[in-house]
Parts: structure tokens; sequence; C-alpha cells
């Protein structure tokens, strides 16, 4: 590194390197972002900043560097989506319902991040309570805003940035940090990262702990990196996963892995899964385009192209906004005025308080899932919708078992289209609910799932592919994606 001006080109791998030898000093990179942060503060990705918690980090970074005695993320700067609790920064879910809400603790994830030596930049911004496929449902203002702004697209600032991590997608885009959490309940990870032209991972459900993450559908959430390449998620990740059984029953019994063990490994022989489902009406011509171009690269590498079926892609729309809203609508009744943050002003009695409490701090999207879940959860309706929701997630789980007999991993499209622009879905939640049909699949069932910087489409935006692993198979999926990075330079593009 020749000038400290390129301090935000370097990646995650190649700004620790510099940490570790000195080059440049924690406070020194840390500066340089918060500074970056501010300059780019009208793309709306910063939700809070607060520069003192992070110089002191960073200063503490800076002593374990100098004793040769840091993480293998020592000193680097990350940001977190709004949805993880910490201790230094607000945090809101996106939700008027935690306005000046302060956790008095860290999220697991946060935790150990912190503990491989990365130093917080800030928080970002996202759809309220991880509720949207466009961060437009948002209804926190960024850094530099008095009220509620939308998130830019740093590619074409006319266009959504995907959701919900929509923020954390354009951190990483806009070279605001080099590398930040997300999470993915139905694809909110693999969406925008597709969208922003970056690449994401969302592991297994249950890699990750979901300790301090505001709970939006419980069996369906799960953290993971965002960041421009295969190799910097690999560092991250492995520092995120590991069993937290006193915190997070849910989490894995499983030792924490070195995700990046198998990078370069050979991908000669590999049998990747093309479903038809995801190629069918509807595939935008410039996204087909982009995905064939990889799965090309794919066969180059020595890779083969099986086709499988998933034939119930479709239905994991409806299965997908029957399951997620009833866990939202148990999920969010803990917001009742008395145990966190938003209590109405003017009340009557309890019931009125909960009333307007409630009606003043959500959203009309949070709104419309919990009266979706509750109903589809109420009795004489419970069979006809939840649990014959829960039966056809079952059986997706298992059209993945059937594929993954005949191939390795699969490999798709992430969305249909590229990102729109904003205000184009208007009022019409289902233009948007559709737009996830390509990564509900595998988070209904589970499974791990990436997004891959695969070129560019429609409008000359980012278009991501696909990669979907087996259970725990996160290191092969980030190995499939290294490969096709070294062959490939559209994760080293950069909009700004
Ligand atoms: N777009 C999906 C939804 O609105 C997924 C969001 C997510 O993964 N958090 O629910």
């Amino acid at each position: 590194m020749t000038s400290r001006t390129a301090l935000h080109d370097l990646g995650v791998a190649q700004l620790a390197t510099e940490l570790r030898e000195r080059r440049v000093s924690a406070v020194e990179a840390a500066q340089h972002f918060l500074a970056r942060a501010r300059q780019h503060q009208n793309l709306g990705a910063f939700v809070a900043l607060n520069e003192d918690a992070t110089l002191a980090q960073a200063r503490s970074a800076d002593e374990h560097l100098a004793k040769g005695s840091g993480g293998a993320l020592e000193g680097v700067p990350l940001a977190h989506k709004d949805i993880f609790v910490t201790r230094d920064f607000p945090t809101t879910a996106g939700s008027r319902m935690l306005a000046g809400y302060q956790s008095p603790f860290d999220a697991t994830v946060v935790t150990r991040l912190a503990a491989a030596g990365a130093v917080t930049l800030g928080k970002l911004n996202c759809d309220e309570f991880a509720m949207g496929s466009a961060n437009e449902n948002s209804a926190v203002a960024p850094i530099g805003f008095d009220a509620p702004a939308p998130v830019r697209n740093p590619w074409a600032a006319d266009r959504i940035p995907g959701g919900s991590s929509g923020g954390s997608a354009v951190a990483v885009a806009a070279r605001l940090a080099p590398a930040v959490t997300g999470t993915d309940t139905g694809g909110s990870i693999r969406q925008p990262a597709s969208f922003c032209g970056i690449t994401g991972i969302k592991p297994t459900y249950g890699r990750a702990s979901r300790y301090g993450m505001v709970a939006f559908a419980s069996s369906l959430d799960q953290a993971g990196p965002m960041a421009r390449s295969a190799e910097d998620c690999a560092l991250l990740l492995s520092a995120m996963c590991g069993p937290d059984p006193d915190r997070d029953s849910t989490s894995l019994d499983l030792p924490c892995e070195d995700f990046s063990r198998s990078l370069n490994d050979s991908i000669d022989g590999l049998r990747i899964g093309i479903p038809a489902e995801f190629f069918g009406e509807g595939l935008a011509p410039g996204v087909r385009a982009a995905v064939d171009g990889a799965l090309k690269e794919y066969e180059k590498l020595g890779a083969k192209l099986v086709p499988i079926s998933l034939p119930r892609t479709e239905l994991s729309i409806p299965v997908y906004y029957i399951i997620a809203p009833a866990e939202a609508s148990s999920n969010l009744s803990r917001f009742d005025g008395v145990k966190f943050g938003h209590r109405a002003k003017d009340y009557g009695d309890l019931l009125d308080m909960y009333k307007k409490t409630r009606a003043e701090g959500f959203g009309d999207e949070v709104k419309r899932r919990i009266m979706i879940g509750a109903y589809v959860l109420s009795h004489g309706y419970y069979d006809a919708y939840y649990l014959q929701a829960q039966k056809i997630r079952r059986m997706i789980a298992d059209d993945f078992q059937n594929a993954f007999k005949d191939c390795d991993l699969i490999a798709g499209p992430v969305a249909p289209t590229v990102a729109w622009k904003l205000g184009e879905h208007g009022s019409d939640p289902l233009a948007d609910y559709l737009a996830d049909i390509f990564t509900l699949p595998a988070s209904l069932a589970g499974l791990p799932g990436m997004s891959v910087p695969a070129g560019f489409g429609e409008g000359g935006m980012p278009v991501g592919l696909q990669l979907i692993g087996n259970y725990f198979q996160e290191a092969r999926l980030l190995n499939a994606a290294h490969r096709l990075q070294q062959a490939t330079d559209f994760h080293l593009r950069s909009p700004l």
C-alpha cells in the first residue's frame, strides 16, 4: 500500500495484514472509514456512529498489535446491521418502537467479532425488524438526516439497495467499511449483496448464535457476513460462528470452523445442480445472461453442470409469508410499551396504552405481518394455513435432499431482476414478496446460501449468482465462490 487514501480499497484480508505489519494503525483505519461514512452519508447507510467508542476500541487494538498479540481481525473496522444489539451504540431495528433504546449487552456475534479484534464503526440501516426486500421500510433517520430517508444503491442513486440488510450492502459496495454483518431470514443477506455487487453468505441455520439479534422469525433468522470477496467472508464467518448453548438453544453444537481452509481447493469435477425452476419465465434477460456467464466460468474451471428440479420453488412464497409472519406476531408481542422502547404519551387504561403504543411504534409492513401472523395462528385457521405451511416447508427441505443426491452445490440467480427503482413497487407489498422467490427455498430448508458477484444486467446494475450448499457445507460454498473470484473481477469493481 502506498497512499493512505487507498485504505478503503483494501479488503479485510489485506487490511488485516497492513495492520499486523504496522504499516497502518487501527486508529488511522478507523478514522479513515469514519470520515468516509460522513462523506457519503447521502447514501443513508449508517444510522448510528459513536466516534469515541470506535476510537477507544481502535486504541485497544493498536495495543494488541504492538504486542503482536492480536486476533485474526485485529484493528479491522466493521459495521453491524442495526438488528444486532450493541452496548456502545443505540439499537433501533429500523423501528420507531426502539427509538432511543440502548442495550445493556452486545449480541454474541458482535462479541465474537470484537474478540477477534474487530473495531465497530457504527450501525447500519435496515428494514423495520428486518421485514422487507428493498430497505424502504426503515422508520429511522440515517446519519446526517433528521427524518427517515431512502437508502440508495451506490451503483445508481435512484435505485433501492435491496433489503432488509440494505445499509450493510451499501456500506461494503461504497467502501464505507471493509466488511459488515447482516441477517438473512428469507434472503436479506443474499439479495442486497446481489443488488449491490458484493459477496454475502448466510450459514446453515444454527451456525451463528441469534442471541442479541432482534427477533423477526426465529426458525429462519440467521446472521452472516457481507464483504467484497469470499475470502473476506470466510475470515468473518470463522469468527462469528460456534455454539452458544447458554444463550441460544437453537445454536448448533458444532465447533467453530476455519472456513478459509479450503478456499483454494480445486473444483475440478464439482457437480453444480441447476434447478429448472430458477430459470423460467420472469427471469430478466440481463440477469440470466450474467448467471449463464458465471456458470460457463465454472465449466472452464472443471465443474459439471447437472440439471436438477426443486419442484416446490413457487410454493416457498406462500409458505414463507405464512410462517414468518406467524413467528413475527409472537416475537413482536414483547413490544408492549412496558418492557422496551416506545410508550404512547396519552392513554386511558392498560389496554389503551398497549394499543396506542403499538399503533404509533410499528410501521405499516410490520402491522400487516402481525395481523397475518395472528390470523394464521388463530383457532380455526391454524390447521388450514400454519400447519399446512409447515408440512410444505418440510417437503421443500426434502426436495433439496433429493437434488443433493445428484449434485454437490446448487447454483442459480439470487433474484429475478436487478435492483428496482426507489418507490417502483409503490404500496404493493406483493411485488416485494414475489421478488424473494429464489432466496426463500434455502431459508425454509435452513441451508447455507451465498451471493457472488456475477456481472451486470439491466441498467448496468450488479447481478449475483446464488450458490446453495447442503447443511454445514459453508467451506465448500466459499471455496467455489473464491475460485470464481480468482477467474473474474466483478467483486473488485467499485461504483464510487
Ligand atoms: N424479504 C423477506 C421479508 O420481507 C426476507 C427478509 C429477511 O431476510 N430479513 O421477509
